[in-house]
């Protein structure tokens, strides 16, 4: 790292040289008030002018020499006084700069300027602190590093162990789906192969949610940006739920303006987002009658994609929450209803890797999951040549 001498701003400057010019002026003041007061106490005092006159006849240099006139010394020591006090003042004020720059510095580090460091050379005890704050910046960047390492060892066993648990999973289901269809099992076995059966399929849903959400948190995703057609794609995963909105009583509506609105996304990964909230429409809109599904272009790059239900509120606390991972809430954590709290946080995963952001309303009225996306994406240059 570079180091530098802190560097003043013309600002700066400019409030240094005032400084300079009204310590001069005061001090000026101050020099003529003594001079004026010291003349007075002469003149008007007899037997100080004679200590005087005793004081200068009785003083001899080396070579027998008087020195009657002391006021051009005087007025020198006055003015080396003066030069000091300036110095004393200008000095000052440039250390307060001095530690102005390096406040200014911590904040942009404070910002998540993680990389940057305070490269500033000073002759104070500030040098001390500067160097305390860049090894406790280093050591809380490494501490971050350390914990990111560990996070994403974590986040890679998840990933494998999910991955692998799918496949004799299925295979289970597989089975325990064939002995269902066994006439030959008594009652109580057909119950007890129904209730494996269902424990397996929830297992399955755990293992699959977990395996999408850590995927989706790696570093390594890939998002494969590419034009996609908004009011297709929320038509056909709409579809995909018709026959149980039907069953429930609930009609599900598409509607995008204008109804040609193409975005650059990655298709299989917004069609889990549309899926995830539309499923848990369906499962927790309590009451429902409708749900909405609407698109219209809000900004220049910037489209509006809500996804609207009527019936029972998210209360007001767990809309803090409901985007956190294995968040549920409280009253929908019951068997019957049985998801992971792993949805929200994967759809808003999603929505982060397309640069988006998804928010929640909900009352008496209405409950709205509400996205904002935009149309092109501008993906900065380092990523786009690592892709
Ligand atoms: P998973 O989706 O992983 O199977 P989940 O559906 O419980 O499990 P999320 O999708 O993350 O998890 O949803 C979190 C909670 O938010 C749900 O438990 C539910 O209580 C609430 N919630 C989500 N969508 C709605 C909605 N449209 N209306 C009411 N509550 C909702
Ligand atoms: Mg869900």
């Amino acid at each position: 790292m570079k180091k530098k001498r802190v560097k003043l701003t013309g600002r700066e400057k400019s409030e240094l040289f005032a400084e300079a010019v009204v310590t001069i002026i005061l001090l000026l003041l101050l020099n003529l008030s003594i001079i004026i007061l010291i003349n007075l106490a002469i003149l008007t005092n007899q037997s100080l002018e004679n200590g005087i006159y005793f004081l200068k006849s009785t003083l001899i240099l080396g070579n027998g020499l008087h020195i009657w006139s002391w006021q051009r010394i005087f007025v020198f020591f006055m003015g080396c006084g003066d030069m000091l006090v300036l110095y004393w003042r200008l000095l000052r004020r440039y250390h307060q700069m001095q530690l102005r720059h390096v406040i200014q510095e911590l904040h942009y580090i404070a910002e998540g300027h993680f990389d940057h460091r305070i490269s500033f050379v000073v002759k104070t005890d500030l040098q001390k602190v500067i160097d305390s704050i860049n090894f406790l910046v280093d050591s809380t960047v490494n501490a971050m590093n350390e914990e990111r390492q560990i996070e994403q060892s974590k986040d890679d066993l998840i990933t494998n162990v999910s991955h692998d648990i799918r496949t004799p999973l299925t295979s289970i289901i597989g089975y325990l789906g064939l002995l269902k269809a066994d006439n030959s099992l008594t009652a109580d076995q057909l119950k007890y192969v129904d209730i494996a059966y269902n424990k397996a399929g929830q297992m399955k849903a755990l293992a699959n949610d977990l395996f999408d959400y850590t995927t989706l948190n790696s570093t390594k995703t890939k998002v494969n940006f590419a034009p996609l057609h908004l009011t297709s794609m929320l038509e056909q995963v709409a579809a995909g739920f018709e026959l149980e909105a039907e069953e429930k009583n609930i009609s599900l509506n598409v509607n995008t303006n204008p109804d040609d609105l193409v975005i650059d996304a990655d298709a299989e990964k917004l069609v889990r987002v549309f899926n995830n909230l539309i499923s848990n429409a369906l499962k927790y809109g309590h009451g429902a009658s409708f749900i909405n599904l609407s698109a219209k272009k809000i900004k220049a790059n910037l489209v509006e994609i809500r996804v609207e239900n009527n019936g029972e509120a998210i209360p007001k606390a767990a809309l803090q929450k409901i985007f956190e991972r294995f968040y549920r809430v409280e009253t929908s954590r019951n068997t019957k209803t049985g998801g992971t709290g792993l949805g929200l946080a994967i759809v808003k995963e999603v929505i982060d890797l397309h640069h988006g952001k998804i928010t929640c309303e909900s009352n008496e009225r209405i409950t709205s999951f509400i996205i904002h996306l935009p149309f092109k994406v501008a993906l900065p240059e380092s990523k786009t040549t690592v892709l």
